[in-house]
C-alpha cells in the first residue's frame, strides 16, 4: 500500500494516472496515432521526433481520485469548454481593442480546478516532458486546496486562454510544447502550456496578478474570456512558450 498523492490516504494506487487529460490529445493524433513534441534547447525550442501515447504515470493516485474527482472535472470542462469553444466561433466572437475575443458561460470554479489539477499533475510527474513544472513549496498547499475543494479567488491562480485559428490541415494546432514555467518581473512565475492548437497561461504568484489574466474571469456573470489568434501569429506566440512575453 502506498501514500495517494491527492487525499493523502494509504491505499492502492493505480497504474495508469494521465498527467494532461488524453482527451487534449484527441486532435494533436496524425492517422498512425502519433504526434509531435516541441522540446526546449538552449538556443530556443525544436521539434521532436514523433511519438506514440505515453502521457501517464503509475503509483500516483488511488482510484477515488483519479476516476471520481479528478475525472468528473475532466468530463464537465471537456463537454463544456473544450468541446464549446470551436463551434459558432464567428457567431461567438467579436472584435475587441485585443483582437477577437470569444466567452463562454461556465462553472468559474471548476474551470479553474481543471486547469489547477494539470498543473498540479504536470508538478508530480517524473516524465521528461513535465521536467520543467515544479511547484516547490507551493505544491502541497494546491494538493489541499485541490482536494478539499477550496473556492478559488479571483486573484489565485488565474489563467489566460488563446486560440489558434487554423488555416491549413497539420497546422501549429497538430503540435504540443513542452510546459514551462517562466518568469516575469511584474508577475512572477507563471505556467505556459499548448496543446491542442490552445496556449494556456497558468500564473502561480498571486501577489501581483496580471490585469490581462482577472479580467479573464467574470465572476458575477459566470463568463470566461479568451482570446483567438491567426495561424500565421503562432510563433510569436511560441516565443511566450520559451519565456518571451508578447501578450
Ligand atoms: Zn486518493
Amino acid at each position: 500500500m502506498k501514500i495517494c498523492k491527492l487525499c493523502k490516504k494509504e491505499k492502492e494506487l493505480i497504474n495508469k494516472s494521465h498527467i494532461l487529460p488524453e482527451f487534449l490529445y484527441k486532435n494533436i493524433y496524425d492517422n498512425k496515432h502519433r504526434y509531435l513534441e516541441i522540446n526546449y534547447k538552449k538556443d530556443g525550442y525544436h521539434k521532436s521526433s514523433y511519438k506514440q501515447k505515453g502521457n501517464y504515470e503509475s503509483d500516483i493516485f488511488c482510484k477515488e481520485c483519479d476516476g471520481g474527482i479528478i475525472s468528473k472535472e475532466e468530463k464537465y470542462i471537456k463537454e463544456n469548454f473544450y468541446e464549446n469553444i470551436r463551434k459558432n466561433i464567428t457567431q461567438l466572437s467579436k472584435i475587441s481593442p485585443n483582437g477577437l475575443t470569444s466567452e463562454i458561460i461556465i462553472d468559474l470554479q471548476r474551470l479553474k480546478r481543471f486547469w489547477l489539477f494539470n498543473l498540479y499533475r504536470m508538478s508530480l510527474s517524473n516524465l521528461h516532458f513535465y521536467k520543467y513544472i515544479n511547484l516547490r513549496n507551493k505544491e502541497e498547499s494546491l494538493r489541499k486546496n485541490l482536494y478539499e475543494n477550496h473556492v478559488f479567488k479571483r486573484n489565485e491562480y488565474p489563467v489566460f486562454i488563446a486560440i489558434c485559428l487554423p488555416q491549413k490541415k497539420d497546422g501549429p494546432e497538430k503540435l504540443i510544447f513542452m510546459p514551462k514555467i517562466i518568469r516575469s518581473r511584474e508577475n512572477g512565475y507563471q505556467c505556459v502550456f499548448y496543446i491542442n492548437g490552445i496556449l494556456h497561461i497558468i500564473q502561480i504568484s498571486g501577489h501581483n496578478p496580471d490585469d490581462n489574466f482577472l479580467n479573464k474571469w467574470d465572476y458575477e456573470n459566470s463568463k470566461f474570456n479568451f482570446s483567438y489568434f491567426p495561424e500565421s501569429e503562432f510563433y510569436l506566440y511560441a516565443n511566450v512558450m520559451s519565456g518571451l512575453k508578447i501578450y
